[in-house]
């Protein structure tokens, strides 16, 4: 079975409920004060783990009191964490607001995921063996992910780009992925049209597949997703119609899930369908890897 190495962020989520925002300069009561671990990285690795699949997270974590929940919460879920370093300081830490309507504020304290350097990927790219896949995001510093994207093409190595936040991919190194998975947002980012519809979306699939990027596939919320291929193989995926209450890491669980089918050489539609019900199972849940389903409960929903 091939190994899933996600090269990306942990953070810990302190979420805190309050009535209304504070305005600069103000001091408001806020309750329920809850911790949960998260991060691009951290969630698409316990979304293929729980699909299945072997995974292997890198990244970094700080020296703070928040480092061994990051670290265990992974290993409880089944996750290889040797490669995860400590880096001196505060961990990724993603402070979160919610208000009364459910409007949130977040402010993103990169921490340790801004001391992942390309360096720290040495020991990893050691044991990478063809057949294996990345999946990396953008919430550690670029220059990591491309170097990442750069050794793992040369080792035959399956490469998977989620580009969110959204970050303009250099176009030299589009030949070098073999799986762009983004959301609207972030094909505006690189292509730099909308696409407020599944024509514009097709269109912007084809011209980042003629730009070398060997599949592409583009997330549209509860309107589906669109895949294509550079020899013009295009599949719409209609999303399940669920009651989507809490729709944070459908992108996450979405891409983990389909890391995880496509290693194990399904076609392609059968991939793309698991992907889609796993992310509908999890909008239906409050929470971001509290609500990612295990494979057993995304069988069921497809049967
Ligand atoms: P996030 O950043 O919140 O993780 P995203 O913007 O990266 O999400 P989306 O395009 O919103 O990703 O969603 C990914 C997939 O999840 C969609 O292609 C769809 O299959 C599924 N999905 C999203 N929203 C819904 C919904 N309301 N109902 C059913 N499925 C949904």
């Amino acid at each position: 079975m091939s190994k899933i190495i996600v090269i990306g962020s942990m953070n810990m989520d302190i979420v805190n409920h309050v009535e209304n925002h504070p305005q600069p300069g103000e001091t408001i009561k806020g309750w329920g004060t809850a911790y949960h671990p998260g991060g691009k990285g951290a969630n698409q690795a316990v979304a293929a783990a729980r699909s299945g699949g072997q995974v292997v997270m890198a990244g970094a974590v700080g020296t703070d009191s928040f480092a061994g929940k990051l670290v265990s919460t992974l290993q409880d879920e089944g996750i290889h964490t040797d490669f995860i370093l400590k880096k001196e300081g505060t961990s990724g830490i993603a402070f979160i607001t919610v208000d009364s309507s459910g409007e949130n504020t977040i402010i993103l304290s990169e921490g340790s995921n801004g001391k992942f350097m390309p360096d720290d990927l040495v020991r990893i790219f050691g044991m990478l063996e063809s057949g294996d896949i990345i999946l990396a995001q953008n919430e550690i510093p670029w220059q990591t992910t491309e170097y990442a994207i750069q050794t793992a093409h040369k080792k035959g190595v399956h490469v998977i780009l989620n580009p969110a936040p959204a970050v303009k991919v250099p176009k030299q190194l589009f030949p070098l992925i073999d799986t762009l998975i983004l959301n609207e947002t972030e094909v505006e980012a690189i292509t730099n049209t909308p696409v407020p519809d599944i024509n514009q979306a097709r269109m912007a699939a084809k011209q980042l597949n003629e730009s070398g990027i060997k599949e592409v596939i583009i997330t549209l919320g509860k309107n589906g997703s669109l895949y294509r291929n550079q020899e013009g193989l295009d599949i719409f995926t209609p999303s399940f119609s669920v009651n989507a209450v809490d729709t944070t890491s459908a992108g996450d669980t979405f891409i983990g899930a389909f890391a995880v089918e496509s290693g194990l050489g399904h076609p392609i539609q059968e991939c793309l369908q698991y992907a889609t019900a796993a992310a509908a199972l999890a909008v239906t849940l409050k929470g971001a890897q509290s609500s990612i389903p295990t494979r057993e409960k995304i069988l069921a929903f497809l049967k």
